[in-house]
């Protein structure tokens, strides 16, 4: 779920083991995982797994509020967007998650939801490996706590009432105080689960990885 890059469906065909790098960037409740397989996606190498409707929680925007001010006005004006209680979620274009431009995301990584931050394919078997299985039960562990913050600041933002999603421009001073409020700490457990951020896995058959299901 990364900037990919596209490989002619013939050398694609071909493609026999590879070797992969993944990476846990820990940045506390933005923390993601990188997986050097989604540069050589065996997938439909032009969207790969970014052919969702994503959704943005209220967490992630306001961490966007917070720290990419400059983004905001774009992300909240999108045609594709729907105020829902818990966000905003976003319609596809074509069959594309309205993010994906044609060198990937438009997003920067820390501002992505917790999915796309986190996703790799089932079929690395990621909680089946020594260290990968404890990058996935710290992941769990982020999701379910995010989602209990997201929750409180879901219910403040109502008071908000919003009636689509731009009008949190004007009341993003109001939202950015709660979200700070909110989200006040860090998850400093995090750092039991990442004795390693780093290891490398081979894949026999990256063309058979199973893809996302949504
Ligand atoms: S489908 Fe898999 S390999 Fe391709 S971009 Fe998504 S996670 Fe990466
Ligand atoms: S938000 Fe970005 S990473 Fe997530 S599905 Fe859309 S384009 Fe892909």
């Amino acid at each position: 779920m990364f900037h990919v890059k596209q490989i002619p469906v013939t050398q694609r065909c071909k493609m026999s083991s590879i070797l992969i790098n993944m990476t846990f960037v820990d940045k506390g409740w933005r923390s993601s995982i990188l997986s050097s397989l989604c540069y050589h996606c065996p997938l439909d190498s032009r969207t790969g797994c970014c052919k969702i409707k994503s959704t943005l929680f209220w967490g992630d925007l306001g961490f966007i509020a917070l720290n990419h001010p400059e983004l905001l006005s774009e992300i909240l004006n999108k045609t594709t967007g729907r105020l829902l209680p818990h966000g905003i979620s976003y319609d596809c274009i074509t069959e594309k998650c309205t993010f994906l431009t044609e060198t990937g995301c438009y997003l920067p990584r820390e501002a992505k939801s917790l999915m796309c931050r986190t996703f790799t394919c089932y079929g690395l078997e990621l909680d089946s490996h020594p260290i990968g299985g404890k990058w996935t039960m710290a992941m769990e562990r982020l999701s379910r706590e995010e989602r209990q913050l997201n929750s409180e600041l879901s219910a403040k933002t109502l008071s908000l009432k919003l009636k689509k999603p731009g009008d949190l421009m004007g009341r993003i001073a109001d939202f950015i105080s709660v979200y700070q409020s909110i989200y006040s700490f860090e998850p400093v457990w995090l750092k039991e689960f990442l004795t390693e951020k780093s290891f490398q896995m081979v894949i026999s058959k990256p063309e058979l990885l199973s893809w996302r299901l949504h």
